[in-house]
């Protein structure tokens, strides 16, 4: 069913419009949208990890969210801005700036239907840009629609425990982590006999960016021929479920908060008919 990993009475799109105006306190009921991407993921993984990493974390959030939070997750949207991988089948990218509309289109629904408060959940990390963009025009058209752009891996969680010093400096797409977690979410769709290992040369330094990836464009055939940037080889199971556990904690934390955060809210601005009148005072 179209609900996914979300529980059904958490998904918004099985309430009726009625229910959704009768909903008591929708500007502070928190709207969740997971986006992800459709791109390969080396020979290993399916395409769609991007999108089932957004989708299964706040998912599994959304199930263990206490009652007394108002919250619904919407359906994902699936295809992202993935043209650092055209090179490999099966990516399907759309530009950014459709994205960045479609993002744009799907939060003024959102605020249409009277919600105030969207999380934008991201899962590919070659697209927070485009969320921060969407997230600002949205809070410009409306000074009290409150928008979280947020990626799924930057909340606390353990997977840093299991990884090897050279995976954490260098990984960067379909390594221990990601392949861990799809092992806990999709199990049937991971086929680790075809898994290699590829790390791309240590950066110079001065490509660095602050959080220690490459500020360098790059496509992921730069890297190699299998589309991989890490070694998925390590990855197990039961980490990936712990891993789980733990980003789904941390997301039930973060809705929470969102929930009850109480953020500045502007009226529009207006101008008024002095200013138009110019009342710059001419000597
Ligand atoms: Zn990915």
């Amino acid at each position: 069913m179209l609900h996914g990993f979300t529980p059904p009475h958490r998904f918004l799109h099985y309430l009726s419009w009625p229910q959704i105006a009768r909903l008591p306190d929708r500007a502070n009921t928190v709207i969740v949208l997971p986006v992800g991407s459709i791109e390969q993921h080396g020979p290993h993984l399916p395409c769609a990890v991007d999108t089932l990493i957004a989708a299964g974390v706040v998912g599994k959030a959304l199930e263990r969210l206490p009652a007394s939070v108002p919250a619904f997750g919407m359906a994902p949207i699936c295809y992202g801005k993935s043209d650092e991988h055209i090179h490999f089948p099966g990516t399907v990218t759309i530009d950014g700036d459709t994205l960045l509309r479609t993002v744009i289109d799907v939060g003024e629904s959102v605020y249409r239907s009277g919600f105030r408060k969207l999380l934008i959940v991201n899962g590919h990390g070659g697209q927070p840009q485009v969320m921060d963009m969407a997230a600002r025009e949205l809070r410009v058209r409306h000074g009290d629609f409150v928008i979280i752009p947020h990626f799924t891996w930057r909340v606390p969680h353990v997977a840093g425990k299991f990884l090897a010093a050279k995976e954490k400096r260098l990984a960067m797409h379909a390594g221990h982590a990601e392949t861990a977690l799809i092992m806990a979410l999709a199990p049937e769709t991971v086929n680790m006999q075809e898994a290699v290992a590829a790390y791309p040369p240590e950066f110079p330094s001065a490509t660095m960016s602050a959080d220690g990836r490459p500020a360098c464009a790059w496509t992921a055939r730069d890297f190699g021929p299998s589309g991989v940037i890490g070694d998925p080889l390590p990855a197990t199971r039961e980490q990936g479920l712990e891993i789980l556990d733990s980003l789904a904690d941390s997301w039930v934390k973060a809705i929470t908060e969102f929930h009850a955060m109480q953020w500045v809210v502007r009226p529009d601005v207006s101008w008024g008919t002095s200013h138009q009148s110019g009342d710059i005072a001419t000597p």
